[in-house]
């Protein structure tokens, strides 16, 4: 998360989001592509053609290791962090269900409070208004609340692509001002010299 990462902050293990918390990382650790046709299970040393069928395997004999009563599944988080809005699926037309937002605010503000304890300091506290006002604020049927208000990287680089046009429209602008001034100049020399000739053909009769 880069805005953890920012303020140089150490995500403790009780975070749902700490990387030790999700459930597939530690199956992954575990596959060894050996060769083309060749996955080797690193729990068992057994070995399969292909990825699907050690996926397969993961599931129906190492099922125990997943641990899955504490719920360790980063997916099931989504619903709290907008996740079909990140992977740019079409946002979801049906009507707005207040039972189902006010799960998701809950679950949002717990994985906040889980997180970013308030009481660990400024930078805690600081991430903690963050998240809350990133990922939660947004769960709400009021409508107007955009999730991702602060930082989005879409804006800025609108807002690059206004400037580099105004840019492009002011250069033939400069470009003719220019012009015109340097042959403003030629006239003003060729008439400065036709004066100085006058001058010196009434010197010199
Ligand atoms: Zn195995």
């Amino acid at each position: 998360m880069p805005f953890v990462e920012k303020e140089r902050y150490q995500i403790s293990t009780r975070c749902r989001l700490h990387p030790d918390n999700d459930l597939y990382r530690d199956q992954e650790r575990h596959k060894f592509h050996v060769q083309l046709n060749e996955w080797q299970c690193g729990y068992c040393k057994k070995t399969f053609y292909e990825e699907k069928y050690l996926d397969k395997h993961f599931e129906s004999r190492h099922y125990d290791l997943l641990n899955a009563t504490r719920s360790r599944c980063l997916a099931d988080l989504c619903g709290a962090l907008h996740c079909d809005l990140v992977m740019g699926s079409q946002p979801r037309k049906t009507k707005c269900n207040p039972a189902a937002v006010a799960r998701n605010k809950h679950l949002c503000e717990s994985l906040a409070d889980g997180c970013f304890a308030v009481n660990e300091g400024p930078s805690a506290s600081r991430l903690h208004e963050f998240f809350l006002r990133q990922f939660c604020d947004s769960h709400t049927c009021a409508g107007g609340q955009k999730p991702f208000s602060k930082g989005r990287k879409k804006k800025r680089s609108t807002l690059y692509i206004a400037f580099a046009i105004l840019l492009l429209m002011l250069l033939p602008l400069f470009y003719t001002f220019i012009y015109l001034y340097q042959r403003g100049i030629k006239r003003g020399t060729q008439g400065l010299k036709r004066i100085s000739e006058i001058i010196q053909k009434r010197k010199h009769p």
